[in-house]
């Protein structure tokens, strides 16, 4: 593909550096609660400039942007060295899915509040013994009149905590192939049914939840794509977590970088060649990143969404940010394994890159045979 912008995407790159300068996001305060409240009034000024999903179309509160504008706009967001929104499930993930599987109804109901924060999502996907494998879960959830009860354990819920809704997949058919008894919910986590259990992680944080359902309900009208249909449904969100963060996440290993490369030489490290190697190794992954990532908008406009291209820098992103992080450790010693420091979060919260939207074992398996065209390995 081309990579030079045309005259409309350097306008919108423009404008939205000038709207970035003027609303700066400015610094997290300290405390998880309170720095997501600051990611979501960051989002909530994102959506009144018109700028919080600028990928959706206009009547959902979106700016009707292209890919490439899409790109452009995570592109500045990170250069910025803003957040990501405080949304960003419901931005990237359910909004997406909804729009293309969702009824009329539906798009009515939940897309503008996605785009406000003023109703967070987040994924119920994983469980203790469905993971990888997703196919293997386990929820129940039995259709009693116009609802669905439904009873399991989810985990791994990010922001479950602050999640007015839930993107949920639950078994509805257990005597049917393990694909083809999945059905893809919308459900309320406002219910008594619903209990939601920190998870604390090596990082100190915790990002992430248990969640439990003891006869949760659903309204028929939540289900999204239909019953029997949640595989396929689940598969358009997953493409486009995969995809979505491409841009973001590449520029801000670019910018960790440089900024490591600032640290490196006030600790005069820049004269010892494999420290200089290891900088060019790390400047050639950003690199490719980068241009990976533009690459997989071909793919987005060849088939209308997302494909398994993402996949690659999904992979590829979480090697170099985990070799990242681990050579700044290399490079400036104890004091980045200080607790509580910048770079020992990092450090430590990279660890789980390689396993978050979807493991790079599973990812290369992807890679291999939807990319690759290689035989199939089960
Ligand atoms: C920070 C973080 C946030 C997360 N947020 C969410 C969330 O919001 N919602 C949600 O639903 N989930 C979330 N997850 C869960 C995540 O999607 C799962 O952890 C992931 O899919 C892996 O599943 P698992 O942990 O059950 O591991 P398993 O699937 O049990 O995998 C165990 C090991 O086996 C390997 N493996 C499994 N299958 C294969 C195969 N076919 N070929 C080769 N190797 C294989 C894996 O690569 C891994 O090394 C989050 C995870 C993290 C770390």
């Amino acid at each position: 593909m081309d990579l030079t912008f045309d005259a409309k995407e350097l306008a919108f790159r423009d404008e939205l550096r000038a709207w970035l300068a003027e609303h700066p996001a400015g610094e997290p305060p300290p405390g998880e609660d309170a720095s997501f409240q600051w990611r979501r009034d960051f989002q909530r000024r994102l959506a009144a400039g018109g700028w919080a999903a600028v990928h959706w179309p206009r009547e959902y509160g979106g700016r009707g942007a292209t890919l490439t504008q899409s790109a452009i706009f995570f592109e500045e967001l990170g250069r910025a060295g803003a957040p990501l929104p405080a949304n960003v499930l419901g931005v990237l993930l359910a909004g997406p899915t909804i729009m293309a599987w969702g009824t009329e109804e539906q798009k009515d109901r939940y897309l503008t509040p996605i785009v406000t924060a003023d109703e967070i999502w987040c994924q119920g996907f994983s469980e203790p013994d469905a993971g990888s494998d997703l196919a293997a879960l386990k929820m129940r959830a039995v259709r009693s009149g116009d609802e669905w009860i439904v009873t399991g354990q989810k985990v791994w819920t990010s922001l479950a905590q602050y999640s007015k809704w839930c993107m949920l997949v639950a078994r509805t058919d257990f005597d049917v192939p393990k694909h083809k008894g999945l059905t893809y919910f919308l459900l309320d986590m406002e219910q008594d049914a619903v209990q939601v259990r920190p998870l604390r992680q090596i990082t100190g944080g915790a990002e992430f939840n248990e969640v439990f359902l003891d006869q949760a309900r659903i309204p028929d009208a939540n289900v999204v794509g239909g019953a029997g249909n949640g595989w396929k449904v689940a598969l358009t969100t997953l493409m486009n977590e995969r995809a979505g963060l491409a841009f973001f996440l590449q520029i801000r290993l670019r910018q960790m970088l440089d900024e490591l490369l600032i640290a490196a030489a006030e600790h005069r490290a820049l004269d010892d060649p494999i420290i200089a190697e290891r900088f060019g190794e790390l400047h050639m992954k950003a690199e490719v990143l980068r241009l990976t990532a533009y690459r997989g908008l071909t793919a987005v406009q060849k088939y209308g969404q997302p494909g398994p291209e993402g996949s690659l820098t999904k992979w590829m992103w979480s090697e170099a940010n985990q070799q990242l992080t681990q050579f700044a450790a290399d490079v400036l010693g104890p004091e980045a394994l200080q607790a509580g420091g910048r770079w020992s979060y990092e450090l430590l919260r990279a660890r789980g890159n390689s396993i978050e939207g979807g493991t790079t074992e599973v990812l290369k398996n992807i890679v291999a045979e939807r990319v690759l065209g290689l035989p199939k390995s089960r």
